[in-house]
């Protein structure tokens, strides 16, 4: 799994054709799935422990972008990668529907309002992106309006780049096929019905018009600063395996180190 984010991550301007991305290849790991499920168990425990020295030192902001078509499989990830992290330094922002209020200022208000604060792990459930994929694909704003924002988002992330904030994206791509047999699965187990609405169907009717919204995003946003990733997401234990690698990967770049501890701390005893 070394060196797994090279191959997933975007550069700067890269076309992107996602049917010529495969959702269900495996190829950055030699194992078998159960082996992918017992390494993934040992990432929980290397991110535990970085993101404890992250939360000590308080100096790095890092935010986790996740983004998917429906059933993409954000929470699964949020469940899985994040298993056993301190919950005092991770925390979820889930981006829905806006509020009369959130309409009322820009669109990235309540956006800027959730970005992590030092020592923190912020991951974004849904983002500032739906401004330009959701609203495009619904025409909630006009076209003239939905297109600047490429470029406010590029300005926005390199703001909090450049103030000390570390930004991963991850598009979670799974296939149109793979939907179906999740979105059938909500439907017929009793336990995951809650999790259906018959909107989906009618958001699964928009899939071709999403995927050009997702292609212009990737194309247009990834950057140096806040690159996105292609995650082939058709397989959980494949997504969950690339996502916290490259997340470890990019804690262990950052040179963190525990604060110093108090002068002469080794001659006090606690009697
Ligand atoms: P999720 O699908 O993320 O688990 P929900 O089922 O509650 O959560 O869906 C949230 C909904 O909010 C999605 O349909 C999403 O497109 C919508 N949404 C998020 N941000 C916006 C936005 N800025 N404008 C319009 N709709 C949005």
């Amino acid at each position: 799994m070394k060196k797994a984010f090279e191959k997933y991550r975007l550069e700067p301007d890269q076309k992107v054709q996602l049917n010529d991305w495969d959702t269900l290849e495996t190829s950055a790991w030699d194992g078998g799935k159960k082996d992918a499920k017992l390494h993934l168990l040992e990432l929980n425990t290397q991110l535990e422990k970085l993101q404890e020295l992250l939360y000590a030192e308080r100096k790095q902001r890092i935010l986790i972008v996740l983004q998917a078509m429906d059933t993409g499989g954000k929470d699964g990830v949020i469940r899985s990668v994040f298993k056993g992290v301190n919950p005092s330094g991770v925390r979820v922002a889930s981006f829905k529907v806006p509020s009369a209020l959130e309409l009322d200022h820009d669109y990235l208000w309540r956006i800027h309002k959730q970005a992590p604060a030092k020592g923190e792990i912020v991951i974004f459930n849904r983002s500032h992106y739906e401004d330009v994929l959701v609203v495009r694909v619904h025409e909630l704003v006009s076209e003239k309006v939905w297109k600047k924002r490429f470029d406010h988002i590029n300005a926005f992330e390199k703001m909090l780049h450049d103030e000390g904030t570390v930004i991963l994206k991850f598009f979670l791509h799974i296939s149109k096929e793979e939907q179906k047999i999740r979105l059938q699965e909500r439907i017929d187990n009793p336990e995951k019905q809650w999790k259906f609405s018959s909107g989906d169907l009618k958001e699964r009717g928009l899939w071709d018009k999403y995927r050009d919204a997702y292609e212009d995003v990737l194309e247009k946003t990834s950057t140096k600063s806040a690159p996105w990733y292609i995650v082939p997401a058709d397989r959980n234990w494949y997504r969950n395996l690339i996502i916290s690698t490259v997340i470890i990967e990019t804690l262990e770049s950052l040179n963190m180190k525990y604060p110093a501890a108090e002068a002469g701390i080794e001659k006090v005893v606690i009697d």
